[in-house]
C-alpha cells in the first residue's frame, strides 16, 4: 500500500443524511453519473441517480466489512444458490438505512414524486420462485443478523421470462432486466476467474505417486458482480456475489490468429449462453447441458473466489472447517463438492482422505423437494464429457462410500444398488442428492414434515447409515420486505401496539393476541385491510385493467403454476359455486361475495400447467361476463406474478389458498407471508402448513384433504378418481361444465385432456380431496360472515407466526448446522 496522500488514509465518509444533503448528491449524480440536468432528465436518469445517492450512503461500510470479514477470519457461510428472487431493490435499501423519509423530501424538493421513481425499477427476477425468494430472504437475515456470509449465484442476462397472455393462454416475454442498467451492481472484470470444461484426464507419477491431472478442453472467464446486502438498521452491509460469464481473451485470440472473425464471434457467444438465461422450470430439472455448465461455472468461481481472496496464502486446510461452511440450496450446486476435492487435491496436494475428511466438514446440504422427478440427475455420459476429472472424482467418493456400506450392512446388494450415488437405470447417472448427502456434514428439509418424510422415505437408508446427520429448518421469510415494505399500515399499526422491535424479533407479534381482544384495535385492522385492498384496486386497474368488486372476500392463490400444488381444485370450487348459481340450486344472493386471485408462471415446457392456465382464464372471461353472478363471483388473473406483485395482494388478501396435496409441498413460504399479513388460511396438512396451524390453533385455520398417511392408504388401495366422479354430483356437475365447452365457445376438445387427466389419472389426488376442500370452503363463508370474529382471527394469524422470520431459520442454520455465531 503506496497511500501517501493523507485523504488516501481517511476512512470514506458517508454523505450527508440530510434532505438537503440528499438533494446535492442527488442532484451531483444526475450532473455527473447520468450526464444530464434535472430538467433535462428522464425518469429513468432520475431513479439511477436517487439509487446512487442510497447506494453511495452504504459504500463506507460495505467496504468496511469487506475488510473486517477478511481480517476477523471468523468462520462464515457461503451460501450457494443457483438463484436469487431479489424483488426490487430501491425501497428496501431505503428502509435498511432509515433513508425513506429523507428520500422522499429530497425528492419533492426536486418537484419529483418518489413513487414514480418506484416504479421504474424492474425486479431482478433472477429465481423461479420459492427456492429463490428464500435465498433473497435469508442473505436479509444474514446481514440484519451480522453473520458473516456471502452469497454465491449467477448473474443472469434474462431471468425469469416476463408472463403475458395471448387468448387466455400464457405466452413467454425475454425479461430485459438489464436493458436500462442496473445501478446497483458493482462488476469487477479485473477479478475474473478462469473456469474450464470439458478435455481429458490424464495420470502421471509424482515422486512415486499416481495422480490424476485435468487437461480441460475449453475455459470462460467468470467475472464477478458485486451487490450490497444490508442489514436492516444496523449499519452492516454483506455481499451477493454473481457472477457473468465472459469468453476468454486467450480463447478468442486463438481463433483470430487464425483468421476465422465468425468463429472468434461465434465462440464468444458460446462463452456468454452460459449466463444467458434462467432455466424457467421450477420443481422439474432438465437435464441440459447448458444447465450443467451454469452450475459447475458459478459454483467453481465461487470456490476458487473463497480460496483466493479470503484465506491467507499459506492457509492450512485442515484448518478450514474452522472458517468456511459452504451451503448447497438444493442439488443446483452440488457439483461444487468434486471440484472442491478437485482443488484440494488435484491443485493443493492435500492426501484424498485428508481431503475428504476436510470435505464432509465444510458443506452442508439442503433438500427443497420429495417429489421424484425435482431429484437432479445428470448423465455419466454428460458429466465425462463436461467434467471429466469430476466424474473420476464421484466414482472414487462413490467406491468408497460403498465400501463403507458393505461394511456396515454386508453384501446387500439390492441396498448397495439402491444408496450407489451412480444409478444405473435407466441410463447410466449421478444422483446428485445423494452425493450431497453422503458429502454434507448436515442434510435438512424446510419443514418438520418435509425433514421427517426425507428420513422416513427420499433419504431413509441414509438416514439409517448416518445417525445425526439429517436435521430440519422450518423456512421463513423476512419480515422487513413482507411485512415492513410490502405492508406499511400493518406495520404501523403493530409498531402503535408493541413499540419498533418486532422488526428484528418477530416473535414478539406475539403481544398482539391480547390486542385481538380489543374492539378498537380489531377496527383499526379491519381499516388496514381495507385500505389494503383499496390499494391492490388501483395497482390492477392500472397495470392490468381490472376493475375489482367492491366488499368482497380476496381469496387468494398465487404460487407457481404445478399440478402438485392443485390450482385446479381451486378452479373446481369456483366452477363449483359458479354451476350452483347458475342452474338456480343456490340463490345468488345467499353466496357470499368473493374476488378469487390467481397468479402463477408455468414452465414453458410443462403442457399441462398451460392448459390450466387457459382454463382459469377461461372460466374467468365466463364468470365475469355473466350477468347472473354479477357482484357475487370474480376471477382476476393478473399476469406475470412476480415478488412486486406479491407484495401488493399478499396485505390485501383475507383467505390464503395452500391446497397442496399432502407430501407433496416441502414447505412453502407463500404460506408464512399470508398468514403474516393477516390472512386466514385453507389449506391441507402439509409442508409448513402443517406448523402453521399448529401455532394458529385449529380455530382460526381451515384443515380440509388427506393427511400423508391417507393419501398413501388411498394409493395403496388403489385410487380410482372417476369414482369420486360418479359418486359426487356436485362434482360431477363441475367437471360436465367444463366438459362441456361452456369455457371453451362451446368446443369440447379445448379442455379434454385436463378432464380426462382428472378421472383417469389424477396424480394428486384432486378428486378425492374435492368433497373436503368444498365443506371446508363452506366453513370459510360462515366464518366470513361475522367480520368482527374474522377480522379477530386475523390478527391472531399475525399474532401467532412470528416464528416464521427467516431470522429464525438463520438462527436454526447457525445453532443445528453452521456453528456461526454473529459477529458484531
Ligand atoms: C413467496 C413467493 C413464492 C413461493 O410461493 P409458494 O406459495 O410457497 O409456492 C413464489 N413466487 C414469488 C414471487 C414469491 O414471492
Amino acid at each position: 500500500m503506496g497511500a501517501t496522500h493523507p485523504l488516501a488514509l481517511a476512512p470514506v465518509t458517508s454523505p450527508p443524511s440530510t434532505v438537503d444533503g440528499f438533494v446535492k448528491e442527488f442532484l451531483q449524480n444526475l450532473n455527473f453519473e447520468r450526464g444530464v440536468t434535472l430538467t433535462s432528465s428522464s425518469p429513468n436518469d432520475r431513479y439511477m441517480a436517487l439509487a446512487h445517492t442510497v447506494r453511495d450512503y452504504l459504500q463506507a461500510r460495505w467496504l468496511e466489512d469487506q475488510r473486517r470479514q477478511r481480517e476477523m477470519q471468523a468462520k462464515g457461510v457461503c451460501y450457494l444458490s443457483a438463484e436469487y428472487l431479489l424483488g426490487r431493490q430501491l425501497d428496501n435499501n431505503l428502509l435498511a438505512t432509515r433513508l425513506t423519509d429523507i428520500a422522499t423530501e429530497a425528492m419533492a424538493a426536486c418537484g419529483i414524486d418518489i413513487d414514480d421513481l418506484r416504479q421504474q425499477e424492474v425486479e431482478p427476477g433472477l429465481g423461479n420462485g420459492g427456492l429463490g425468494r428464500l435465498a433473497a430472504c435469508f442473505i436479509d437475515s444474514l446481514a440484519t443478523m451480522s453473520v458473516p456470509s456471502i452469497g454465491y449465484g449467477i448473474r443472469y442476462e434474462y431471468g425469469i421470462f416476463r408472463q403475458t397472455f395471448v387468448d387466455g393462454q400464457q405466452v413467454e416475454q425475454p425479461d430485459a432486466w438489464l436493458a436500462l442498467g442496473s445501478p446497483w451492481e458493482f462488476p469487477h472484470p479485473e477479478a475474473a476467474q478462469e473456469i474450464s470444461f470439458g478435455g481429458h484426464t490424464e495420470k502421471y507419477d509424482d515422486d512415486g505417486v499416481e495422480r490424476s491431472r485435468w487437461v480441460p478442453g475449453w475455459n470462460v472467464q467468470a467475472v464477478p458482480y458485486n451487490y450490497m446486502v444490508p442489514g436492516y438498521h444496523n449499519g452492516r452491509v454483506n455481499t451477493l456475489r454473481l457472477w457473468r460469464a465472459v469468453a476468454t481473451s486467450a480463447f478468442d485470440l486463438r481463433i483470430f490468429n487464425s483468421g476465422d472473425y465468425e468463429e472468434a464471434v461465434r465462440a464468444q457467444t458460446f462463452a456468454e449462453n452460459i449466463s444467458k438465461v434462467l432455466y424457467p422450470e421450477d420443481s422439474t430439472p432438465q437435464g441440459k447441458e447448458l444447465r450443467l455448465q451454469q452450475q459447475y461455472f458459478f459454483v467453481a468461481a465461487s470456490i476458487a473466489d473463497f480460496l483466493q481472496h479470503q484465506l491467507a496464502e499459506d492457509y492450512d486446510y485442515e484448518k478450514l472447517p474452522d472458517r468456511v461452511i459452504f451451503q448447497l440450496n438444493d442439488t443446483h450446486p452440488v457439483i461444487a463438492v468434486p471440484e472442491f476435492m478437485r482443488v484440494l487435491v488435484d491443485e493443493r496436494g492435500l492426501e484424498w482422505d485428508t481431503a475428504w475428511a476436510i470435505t464432509q466438514k465444510c458443506f452442508a446440504y439442503t433438500c427443497h423437494t420429495l417429489l421424484p422427478e425435482a431429484l437432479e440427475v445428470w448423465s455419466v455420459d454428460l458429466l465425462g464429457r463436461l467434467l471429466p476429472r469430476h466424474l473420476e472424482i464421484i466414482y472414487r467418493i462413490n467406491d468408497d462410500f460403498l465400501e463403507e456400506v458393505r461394511e456396515r450392512f454386508g453384501d446387500d446388494e439390492m441396498r448397495i444398488r439402491d444408496m450407489s450415488i451412480i444409478s444405473e437405470h435407466p441410463d447410466r447417472s449421478v444422483r446428485m442428492a445423494y452425493l450431497a448427502t453422503v458429502a454434507g456434514a448436515k442434510v435438512n428439509g424446510v419443514a418438520e414434515l418435509h425433514s421427517q418424510l426425507l428420513r422416513d422415505k427420499v433419504l431413509h437408508d441414509f438416514d439409517e447409515f448416518y445417525p445425526g446427520k439429517f436435521t430440519n429448518v422450518t423456512n421463513g421469510v423476512t419480515p422487513r420486505r413482507f411485512v415492513r415494505l410490502a405492508n406499511p399500515r400493518l406495520a404501523d399499526l403493530i409498531t402503535d401496539a408493541l413499540g419498533a422491535g418486532w422488526t428484528v424479533d418477530l416473535e414478539r407479534l406475539r403481544g398482539l393476541e391480547a390486542f385481538a381482544e380489543d374492539p378498537e384495535f380489531r377496527a383499526r385492522f379491519a381499516e388496514v385491510k381495507a385500505a389494503n385492498k383499496r390499494t391492490l384496486s388501483e395497482v390492477l386497474l392500472s397495470r392490468d385493467g381490472f376493475t375489482v368488486s367492491d366488499g368482497h372476500m380476496l381469496d387468494v392463490m398465487v404460487k407457481r403454476l404445478h399440478e402438485y400444488k392443485r390450482q385446479m381444485l381451486k378452479l373446481l370450487h369456483i366452477v363449483t359455486t359458479y354451476e350452483s348459481i347458475v342452474s338456480g340450486k343456490v340463490a345468488a344472493a345467499d353466496v357470499v361475495p368473493r374476488t378469487f386471485i390467481f397468479g402463477a408462471k408455468a414452465a414453458p415446457g410443462y403442457v399441462m400447467a398451460k392448459r390450466i392456465i387457459h382454463l382459469i382464464n377461461a372460466v374467468g372471461s365466463v364468470v365475469n361476463s355473466d350477468p347472473r353472478v354479477e357482484g357475487r363471483l370474480q376471477v382476476l388473473f393478473p399476469p406475470n406474478y412476480n415478488v412486486t406483485l406479491a407484495e401488493r395482494v399478499i396485505p390485501a388478501a383475507d383467505l390464503s389458498e395452500q391446497i397442496s396435496l399432502a407430501g407433496k409441498e416441502a414447505s412453502g413460504t407463500g404460506n408464512m407471508k399470508f398468514a403474516l399479513n393477516g390472512a386466514l388460511t385453507i389449506g391441507t396438512d402439509d409442508g409448513a402448513n402443517v406448523e402453521i396451524r399448529e401455532l394458529v390453533g385449529d380455530d382460526d385455520f381451515f384443515l380440509f384433504g388427506m393427511s400423508e398417511p391417507e393419501v398413501e392408504a388411498l394409493w395403496a388401495q388403489g385410487y380410482k378418481p372417476a369414482d369420486f366422479y360418479q359418486k359426487d354430483p356436485q362434482l360431477r356437475a363441475a367437471i360436465d361444465l367444463i366438459a362441456s365447452g361452456a369455457f371453451s365457445g362451446g368446443d369440447r376438445s379445448v379442455f379434454e385432456p385436463i378432464v380426462s387427466n382428472l378421472l383417469y389419472d389424477d396424480r394428486f389426488m384432486v378428486l378425492a380431496d374435492y368433497a373436503s376442500y368444498i365443506a371446508a370452503q363452506a366453513r370459510v363463508d360462515a366464518a366470513y360472515a361475522d367480520q368482527d370474529a374474522w377480522t379477530r382471527s386475523a390478527i391472531l394469524n399475525v399474532a401467532r407466526t412470528g416464528f416464521f422470520s427467516s431470522d429464525r431459520s438463520i438462527r436454526d442454520y447457525i445453532d443445528r448446522i453452521w456453528h456461526t455465531p454473529p459477529v458484531l
